[in-house]
């Protein structure tokens, strides 16, 4: 062995030098600064074709420089979101106090699948669960659960639950050609289908309910296909609700899910379907669980206080569920992957143990020390617990509820200027969340009179083929001649969830998630659309 180069390399590599590591992150920084004169959306063009042919790797051992050089062209080329005019859905900024936590925890590196790799990193993802489950649960005995990269994964957890609650040992076994199903609403993420088919349901056998013009589930609806389906002797492992659904943040009536769930398999004499809760974005809303509406703190206007006063009377039934998503990735600001899948109640995670037939339950020691019994990972990154607890701490209760009332009013002043514009409609007037989706069409056409038509299903599908494409037109042509340091970025979504007479309802999006939006933004957006 060439002792000396090898000492170079562990010094150089496995040596904490700090003012090596400051140096270059603070030019990092630097580079943030310079980033923030630019228009968003990427100050570099891709370049993918090389990034096939020439992977290079160095062939001599460098240092920390060589490092940085690798991968700068590829940071500075990426946006970090923080401009206000970034309204297209529900991503960044990260929120700084993250940031912190997040460093820690990479300095650190733990892995929380069992206690002895990961130590107090591990406690803090006990403290981080519970925070957030009293958060979102209100008032919660054994509430537990895990992070993990993201809500897909999340909602994987709970489907996963549902399958062995109703078909037991199907771990081992398999689904044995059961016919069995899952259950979401037609405005519902994509991901419910992702794990359908990842959990050998079978995307065919997910089975959403339509939506109404709240975009939530049709409650009725739901009632039928229960009763159906059980009479069709099929097995209905979950129903999988939507807290704030990702276009127009439709809120599904969690307490009336769970009565329809349990009556109906009381009536066939089944065992009751996991009710999970997708509250990816919509779990944000219990930050303003205890708003004095009477005492009004922030002096928030009226209608700004029926909106919080609605998001309490939603937030509420979360109570009822069996299990919940939470990304606090998105609308808790903090860094990526901090998703969080928590139970209300410990013992049903044993449905997820590996050896069911050793071991009918965890030990409370078990739970507490090793995840990794009946965590879906092996490895699991701690950025979720850093990033929670060092955002939550930073910015405190009161800080959260400031920044989410912001976003309410951002997104009630932007409906608000929408509806004085006749060639304009506000899809989703009531929805209580950042969301706000509208039609755009050309001047002169009544929006809320085309709208009503097509509601009452007496709109041809020509004017309406005509009227979509008319409105992804003045879309792209907004696109075209914007000023991208001056005007927001929306996005385009082709169905919004809701589907009178089976036709999808396309419209632009904007989600007021970024604190640092404001009033001149939303002008500058009613600006752009009256000189389309
Ligand atoms: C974003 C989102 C998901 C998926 O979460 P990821 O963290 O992106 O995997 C699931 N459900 C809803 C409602 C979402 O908005």
């Amino acid at each position: 062995m060439k002792e000396k180069e090898l000492k170079k390399i562990i010094d150089t590599f496995f040596v904490c030098n700090k003012e090596e590591l400051v140096e270059i992150f603070e030019e990092f920084l630097n580079a943030l600064d310079a980033e923030s004169n630019l228009s968003p959306g990427g100050c570099m063009s891709r370049n993918y074709e090389t990034a096939q042919a020439n992977p290079e790797i160095h062939n001599l051992p460098g240092n920390l420089k060589d490092a940085r050089d690798a991968i700068f062209p590829y940071f500075w080329g990426t946006d970090e979101w923080y401009s206000k005019l970034h309204l297209e859905n529900v991503k960044g900024p990260a929120n700084y106090a993250s940031l912190i936590g997040a460093i820690a925890c990479l300095l650190k590196n733990p892995n929380l699948c069992v206690d002895t790799y990961s130590h107090r990193s591990n406690e803090l993802e006990v403290k981080a669960i519970t925070a957030l489950a009293n958060l979102v649960f209100y008032h919660t005995d054994s509430p537990w659960g895990i992070f993990n990269m993201g809500g897909t994964i999340s909602n994987l957890y709970g489907g996963r639950i549902g399958i062995e609650k109703v078909l037991p040992g199907a771990m081992t076994k398999g689904l044995q050609g059961s016919k069995i199903i899952g259950v979401v609403s037609g405005a519902a993420h994509y991901s419910n289908e992702t794990l359908a088919g990842w959990l050998g349901l079978g995307t065919d056998h997910l089975i959403s309910v339509p939506t109404d013009e709240r975009f939530a589930m049709d409650l009725n609806l739901l009632e039928q296909l229960l009763n159906r389906s059980y009479r069709e002797n099929k097995k209905v492992a979950f129903v999988i609700a939507t807290f704030g659904t990702t276009d127009a943040f439709g809120m599904d009536d969690i307490a009336e899910i769970r009565r329809i769930m349990d009556e109906q398999a009381e009536i066939a004499q089944q065992p009751k379907p996991q009710l999970h809760v997708d509250g990816a974005v919509g779990w944000m809303l219990c930050f303003l669980n205890e708003y004095d509406l009477i005492k009004n703190p922030f002096s928030l206007t009226t209608e700004i206080l029926q909106i919080v006063e609605k998001a309490q009377k939603c937030s509420e039934k979360l109570k009822e569920a069996d299990s919940i998503t939470v990304d606090f990735h998105k609308m808790g600001w903090g860094h990526y992957p901090s998703s969080a899948f928590i139970v209300n109640r410990r013992e049903d995670l044993k449905y997820l143990n590996r050896s069911k037939a050793q071991i009918p339950y965890f030990s409370e020691a078990k739970y507490r020390h090793d995840p990794a019994l009946f965590t879906l990972e092996c490895s699991r990154p701690a950025i979720g617990p850093y990033s929670v607890m060092a955002s939550l701490n930073g910015i405190g209760l009161t800080g959260y509820q400031m920044l989410i009332a912001r976003s309410l009013e951002m997104a009630f002043k932007m409906k608000q200027i929408l509806s004085e514009l006749k060639y304009c409609k506000v899809l989703n007037p009531k929805s209580v969340g950042p969301n706000v989706v509208w039609w755009v069409l050309p001047k002169g056409r009544n929006a809320e009179e085309i709208y009503q038509e097509l509601v009452a299903g007496t709109l041809s599908k020509e004017d309406k083929n005509r009227y979509f494409e008319e409105m992804k037109h003045l879309f792209d042509k907004r696109v075209s001649t914007l000023d991208p340091m001056k005007d927001a970025r929306l996005s385009y979504t082709n169905s919004t969830g809701y589907s009178p007479h089976e036709s999808q309802i396309p419209a632009w999006k904007a989600v007021f998630f970024n604190p640092r939006t404001d009033e001149e933004v939303i002008e500058r957006i009613r600006h752009s659309i009256e000189h389309l």
